[in-house]
C-alpha cells in the first residue's frame, strides 16, 4: 500500500501504541483521523500531526458509524484503519469481594473485541468502494491483540479471552476480506510502556515484569508503530498475527 495522502483510522489514538501507530502513519504520508473517547488529549496528538479527531465510542455501532462518515467527508474513504482502541482491567475470576460479575467480563468484550469489529467491518466497507492499486490492493486493517491471548495473565480472564478473539477475528476477515483486496494482520504486543500499562496494580505489573528473561526496557509506542509501517507496506502479510514482544524482541538500545 500506498501512504502518501491515504485516509488512516487509527482508534485509540490518543494516547499509547496508538499515539505511536498516528504519528507513524502521518509521519509515512497518512490524512490521520484519531478515533477515541478522549477528546482534550486526541485532539493534542491530532494537531500535531495534522490530522483529525473524531469523538467514537468504538463499542458503540453507532457512534463508530458517525465517526467514519466523519471522517470519509474530511479525508475520503478510509485505506487504513488501526484499531488500537482496548482496556485492561484486573480482576480475578474468585477475588477478594467474591466472584467476578458477569458484567465486568461482557465490558472488556464489548470494546476489545466488538469494537474492534465494529471499527473493522465499517473501515472495510469504505475500503471495498477504493479503486484498487496497482498490486490490486485497496485496503489493510490491523488490529491489535496481545499477548495475553496466548499465555494468559493473572487478572487478565476477560482481556485475554478478549485479545484471542480478536486472533481468530484476524483470520477470519483476512480470507473473507482477500477477494475484495483488504488485507487484515494483527499486532499482539508484549509490555510496552503506556499509560494502561501505568495505570495497572503493582502486582500485575510486577507479575508481567517477571515473564521477561533478562532486565529489558519495555517497548515503546515508536516501536508499535514501526511495526503498523511495515505490516501497511508489506503486500505478503495477510491473516497474520506477529508477537512484538518485549521478552524476545531485540531493541533499539
Ligand atoms: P492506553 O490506555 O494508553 O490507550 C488506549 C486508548 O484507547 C485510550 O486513548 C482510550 O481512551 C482508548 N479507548 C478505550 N476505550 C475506548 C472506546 N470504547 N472507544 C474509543 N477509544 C477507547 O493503552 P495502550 O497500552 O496504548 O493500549 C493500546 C492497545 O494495545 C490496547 O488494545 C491494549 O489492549 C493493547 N496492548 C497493550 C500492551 C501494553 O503493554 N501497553 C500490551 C498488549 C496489548
Amino acid at each position: 500500500m500506498e501512504f502518501k495522502n491515504v485516509p488512516a483510522i487509527v482508534t485509540g489514538g490518543a494516547s499509547g501504541l496508538g499515539e505511536g501507530a498516528a504519528r507513524a502513519l502521518a509521519a509515512a504520508g497518512c490524512k490521520v483521523a484519531i478515533f477515541d473517547l478522549q477528546k482534550e488529549l486526541g485532539e493534542k496528538v491530532a494537531a500535531d500531526i495534522g490530522g483529525i479527531f473524531v469523538h467514537c465510542d468504538v463499542s458503540s455501532a453507532e457512534s463508530a458509524e458517525a465517526a467514519i462518515a466523519t471522517a470519509c467527508e474530511a479525508h475520503g474513504l478510509c485505506g487504513i484503519a488501526v484499531n488500537c482502541a482496548g482496556i485492561g482491567p484486573a480482576a480475578r475470576i474468585l477475588g477478594r469481594n467474591g466472584v467476578m460479575p458477569l458484567e465486568n467480563f461482557s465490558k472488556v468484550i464489548q470494546i476489545n473485541l466488538i469494537g474492534t469489529f465494529n471499527i473493522l467491518r465499517l473501515a472495510a466497507a469504505d475500503m471495498a468502494q477504493r479503486a484498487p492499486n496497482a498490486d490490486g490492493e485497496r485496503g489493510v486493517i490491523i488490529n491489535t491483540a496481545s499477548v495475553a491471548a496466548y499465555e494468559g495473565q493473572i487478572g487478565q480472564a476477560a482481556y485475554s479471552a478478549s485479545k484471542g478473539g480478536v486472533v481468530g477475528l484476524t483470520i477470519q476477515s483476512a480470507r473473507e476480506l482477500a477477494r475484495e483486496g483488504i488485507r487484515v494482520n494483527t499486532i499482539a504486543p508484549g509490555l510496552f510502556m503506556t499509560p494502561m500499562m501505568a495505570g495497572m496494580p503493582q502486582e500485575v505489573q510486577d507479575s508481567l515484569a517477571a515473564t521477561l528473561p533478562f532486565p529489558q526496557r519495555l517497548g515503546k509506542p515508536e516501536e508499535f508503530g514501526m511495526m503498523v509501517d511495515q505490516m501497511v507496506r508489506n503486500p505478503i502479510l495477510n491473516g497474520e498475527t506477529i508477537r512484538l514482544d518485549s521478552a524476545l524482541r531485540m531493541a533499539p538500545r
